[in-house]
């Protein structure tokens, strides 16, 4: 008990993450637990708390909030003063100020390890029960319709809770106290197994079980989870993935694996310790992991790919599943393709009728479609690429104060984002907007963010390519429209990222980007400084014939490159020894091409048809894999430099030599590097060495056009950051001279950061 005469009165204010993630059962629990009187209570504008009792208690209570809060709050702010006591005579939690519209929408949480114990205890009521939940964990962004986050604001609201259910919910002392969708066997959303036609075959537990023995046996089974559908089959069964892979028209791109435990992820891959932790975090994303012993896990998960995306369970469904299994598991988004995720049961029979084997449903209905999210350690910390589940849409903190704005972002890996006070919402991952499901879903993340926050944007901001369907459709709304050069929007995303002040040099390397000039950039070099942003230097640019169909086919940039350096006496006939001494036929790109194919590419590139001009780092990424052969084809952006990067060899030094041009902006003149490599290929050095090289060559590149720049701070952003090695290489070489290099952290270096620096540009 406290002592009467020292007693004292704290009044505390906290802001951050700090509401639906059990925050004021958790202040309730230490308060009580160090006796100490007085109240908690939820506002819009945080939490607020009062309490009274020993300074020592109270110092300890202050402690504890700091050490021992849920692991998925956040607290941004936290303001005491010491009081004159008001004699409190019991701690209660307070009803809360409702209807503040400012609150945090909170994304998912993994499955906490409470409610781990509770579905694995025979004895507990909620044994084998695969929508357990807690404040500490479950849905809250995929049930939400509209705030206050209130059970019956979200698609919870359809079950009454059973009287067992209603106490836990109404006991401050129960980690169900306010968990909005809580639920058990009784009251609670159930299972079905449902065939192609939608005919139910089974239900409750019974259908899980005949889903553990499907997937046993080789069957592809759409699965409802949290933010969607996943397409599930045995990850060691290479029939069933080469099926998959035909259903599902991915001939390469690696499908994510869901592991039953830590335990299997470490007897596959390469686990550091901040990999494990984001393994095992709240968010429970997809790792990129560095895979040593494939094992029973089939080469086509990952074709010509050393790494696996790996997850582990992160709801109580996954849970049972995978532990009925007890092998790893093929989850990948259920779609066609490049298509949304799908999220209803019914509209997955019509969409996925020739995809699944079987369907097991669930009847809680998911709002939007959230995929998993997929992170990469690079430089010693996460990189988010794909940002969704469990990140998003936690907003990015500025020092603006926006009027209320919309921006559509880009056209790859497509997000929006919506802009309030100093708040950024970014939208999960929406995807390419090449379809009409795509487009459907771009139009409603857009209402139904707006909506969540009670958003009418003044104005909206787009990409600057005229063709984008998102510029488009920006267009056709009746606001003032700004549009945003591709790779400015890059660099005031990563700015926004890391919270950094000009002048800075921002280095914006990816595919694809409509610019200033009409020409596709993508290998940019802006210096920002507090009113203005010139692109200050760029790679030299090169023809890129048949224009968007170069992404698909490497060779067409090979073409482009070799072109800008030969003129016609590369198409000559017969074929003389160019300047470095390789007889073109020699070539990866010609080797098994037609006189006629040559003809048709030398006519393109000398009368300009087709051909536009590009500076893309991407493109040249693509040239060097096309002349390496490493493929003249992908089926997805960006696969040739990947396969260039994972073919590397780690401890080589050497380089190629470059030029820069002292023109104004600076050109990069990549003719040595690519006669260097040509001299390599005559030579047959090997490939793993030559991609050493050249990923060197372009860390080395960027600290020499630092220097000539002279600007601290260097800053990193665009898809080719995806790049591991590149990216950590350019860190160490920016450190090393004496340079701070920034790169990605919360937000995507690709086109999924695009929106967010839209919004930041347009309001400088
Ligand atoms: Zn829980
Ligand atoms: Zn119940
Ligand atoms: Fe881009």
């Amino acid at each position: 008990m406290s002592n009467i005469n020292n007693k004292t009165r704290l009044k505390i204010k906290i802001e951050g993450a700090v509401q639906g993630v059990g925050f004021r059962p958790f202040i309730y629990r230490i308060a009580t637990e160090l006796n100490l009187n007085g109240w908690v209570n939820n506002s819009s504008e945080g939490v607020f708390i009062e309490v009274e009792g020993s300074r020592e208690n109270l110092e300890q209570f202050l402690s504890k909030i700091n050490t021992e809060k849920p692991a998925i709050s956040i607290i941004n702010n936290l303001n005491y003063k010491y009081l004159a006591p008001l004699n409190y005579s019991k701690f209660e939690i307070k009803k809360s100020v409702s209807g503040a519209k400012t609150a945090i929408v909170l994304p998912e949480i993994a499955t906490c390890n409470d409610c781990i114990q509770d579905i694995f205890n025979p004895k507990n009521r909620r044994f084998e029960y695969p929508f357990t939940n807690c404040t500490n964990c479950g849905p809250r962004y995929t049930i939400i319709n509209s705030l206050p986050y209130d059970r019956n604001n979200t698609t919870m609201s359809n079950f009454t809770m059973c009287s067992d259910c209603q106490k836990e919910y109404e006991n401050p002392l129960n980690r169900r106290f306010h968990a909005q969708p809580n639920a058990c066997s009784k009251c609670g959303p159930h299972l079905e197994l449902w065939d192609v036609s939608g005919n139910l075959i089974s239900s409750h537990n019974s259908a899980l079980k005949l889903t553990v023995n499907a997937i046993k046996n080789g069957q592809i089974v759409a699965i409802k989870g949290l933010g969607g559908f996943h397409l599930v089959a045995d990850a060691s069964n290479n029939d069933a993935v080469t099926t998959l892979r035909h259903r599902k028209h991915r001939p390469d791109k690696p499908f994510a694996l869901m592991f039953p435990n830590m335990e299997t992820v470490n007897n596959h891959c390469q686990v550091s310790d901040l990999e494990k932790q984001l393994l095992l975090s709240p968010q429970a994303p997809i790792v990129l992991l560095f895979c040593h012993n494939r094992g029973h896990i089939a080469e086509s998960i990952s074709p010509n790919n050393p790494y696996l995306g790996v997850m582990l369970p992160y709801t109580p469904l996954h849970h049972l599943l995978m532990k009925k299994l007890g092998f790893p598991i093929i989850a990948t988004s259920a779609n066609l393709a490049d298509e949304p995720i799908c999220i209803d049961e019914n509209e997955a029979l019509i969409r996925l009728k020739d995809i699944a084997d079987l369907f097991l449903i669930h009847n809680r209905p998911i709002v939007r479609a959230v995929d998993d999210s997929i992170v990469r350690v690079v430089g010693d910390r996460p990189l988010i690429l794909r940002r969704a589940r469990g990140y998003a849409p936690l907003p990015t903190l500025t020092n603006y104060d926006f009027p209320p704005m919309l921006a559509v972002g880009g056209h790859f890996k497509n997000t929006i984002a919506i802009a309030q006070h100093n708040q950024v919402f970014l939208s999960q991952h929406i995807g390419d907007l090449a379809t009409t499901q795509s487009l459907q879903a771009f139009e409603e993340a857009i209402a139904k963010l707006s909506s969540i926050y009670d958003l009418k944007p003044d104005s909206v901001v787009c990409d600057l390519h005229p063709d984008y369907i998102s510029s488009q459709w920006a267009a056709k709304l009746n606001l003032p429209l700004t549009r945003v050069q591709h790779h400015k929007a890059h660099v005031f995303a990563c700015i926004a990222d890391n919270d950094i002040k000009p002048p800075v040099l921002g280095v914006a390397w990816d595919g694809t980007g409509y610019g200033e000039d009409g020409t596709i950039w993508g290998g940019e070099f802006f210096l920002v400084t507090d009113t203005d942003c010139p692109r200050v230097a760029h790679l030299r640019q090169f023809s890129q014939p048949g224009g968007e169909k170069a992404v698909k086919e490497p060779r067409r940039s090979a073409m482009g490159i070799l072109y800008e350096i030969f003129g016609d006496e590369l198409f000559r006939s017969p074929p003389p020894p160019l300047r470095s001494g390789v007889v073109r036929t020699y070539l990866a790109p010609f080797k098994d091409m037609s006189a006629s194919a040559g003809q048709i590419y030398q006519k393109m590139l000398n009368n300009g048809i087709n051909t536009p001009k590009t500076s893309s780092i991407g493109r040249f990424f693509d040239g060097v894999v096309s002349l390496l052969g490493i493929r003249q084809q992908v089926s997805f952006e960006g696969q040739g430099a990947m396969e260039l990067e994972f073919l590397l060899r780690n401890n080589i030094n050497q380089k190629y030599s470059f030029i820069i041009r002292d023109t104004n902006p600076l050109i990069v003149d990549f003719e040595p590097i690519i006669l260097g490599i040509l001299d390599d290929i005559k030579i047959n050095l090997d490939r793993s060495i030559i991609s050493a090289k050249f990923h060197n060559t372009l860390a080395d590149i960027i600290v020499e056009i630092a220097q000539k720049i002279a600007i601290k701070q260097v800053l990193l952003t665009g898809g080719c950051f995806q790049n591991k090695y590149l990216t950590e290489r350019t860190i160490l070489s920016l450190k090393q001279a004496n340079f701070t290099p920034f790169w990605h952290k919360n937000i995507p270096p690709n086109d999924g950061g695009i929106a967010l620096g839209q919004i930041i540009i347009n309001n400088r």
